[in-house]
């Protein structure tokens, strides 16, 4: 039995379309392999130090809810990319993944300082993008799975020449509704658009972080073994096929 330390960013600023629940998922299947999950809430006032958490969460949120702990996000900055650079890994949703980039400028205008852990900026426009969405993911090399979950965004997220996507649109908008990609991978920290919540419907990346916060505190990510993961799987296909349905249509 081993502990997992997550750091949970902003938890009552940034939860909504039930992002809380991913941190469910990581303390149900982590408990299902006997390691214990334990979760610090991270906050105003609060300090990174880098070594102390396996693994960082932040969800998603309305403009307003952004632009009360931007200023503070962006404090943590050096500490969490010290922290990434160490080997921690980290799940961004939507507005938490918009704010660890350069910049948020919000549908006012207002220009809302990032973290700049992830090499990317983003500009809310006037149509927002709603629906389900489909991904194809490529985390380990020539493994590829499927992300599906649900996205309701303003933020058109634009990557850095070079960077790496989470993953390739197969239906849905995605980053900006043109490029093809969603979200933004650097090293073991993963940022995306997708809510719902996300890992539920989607097991595989609930242990892949798992793996990733466990070699950080062992150094080796263990091999799990499978779980009977049916209902997953069922909500994973009914969320596919809505997002081949109707994803990325306004
Ligand atoms: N407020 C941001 C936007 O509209 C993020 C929204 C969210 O987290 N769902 O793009």
């Amino acid at each position: 039995m081993s502990r997992i330390v997550v750091g949970h960013l902003f938890p009552d600023y940034l939860n909504i379309y039930a992002d809380r629940g991913n941190i469910a998922v990581f303390a149900r299947r982590a408990a299902w392999r006997r390691h214990e999950l334990e979760v610090r809430p991270l906050g105003l006032g609060d300090e990174i130090r880098p070594g102390e958490h396996d693994l960082y969460y932040i969800g998603g949120g309305q403009d307003r809810e952004q632009a009360l702990i931007a200023p503070a996000l962006e404090a943590f900055g050096e500490p969490l990319r010290a922290a990434i650079d160490g080997g921690a890994a980290l799940l961004a949703v939507c507005g938490g993944y918009q704010l660890l980039g350069r910049f948020y400028r919000d549908r006012s205008g207002d220009e809302l300082p990032g973290a700049g852990l992830f090499p990317l900026h983003t500009v809310a426009g006037e149509r927002r993008m709603i629906g389900d969405v489909l991904l194809e993911c490529e985390l380990d090399p020539g493994l590829r799975r499927t992300l599906a979950g649900f996205e309701n965004h303003a933020g058109r997220t634009f990557l850095d020449e070079g960077a790496k996507p989470l993953g390739r649109v197969l239906a849905g908008f995605g980053n900006d509704g043109e490029s093809g990609y969603e979200g933004c991978r650097a090293g073991r920290a993963l940022g995306t658009y997708l809510h719902g919540p996300l890992l539920p419907r989607n097991p595989w990346l609930a242990d892949w972080l798992l793996a990733q916060a466990i070699a950080h505190r062992t150094g080796k990510p263990p091999t799990f073994e499978p779980l009977p993961d049916e209902f997953e799987a069922a909500a994973h296909d009914v969320s596919a096929a809505r997002a081949y349905a109707r994803g990325g249509r306004y």
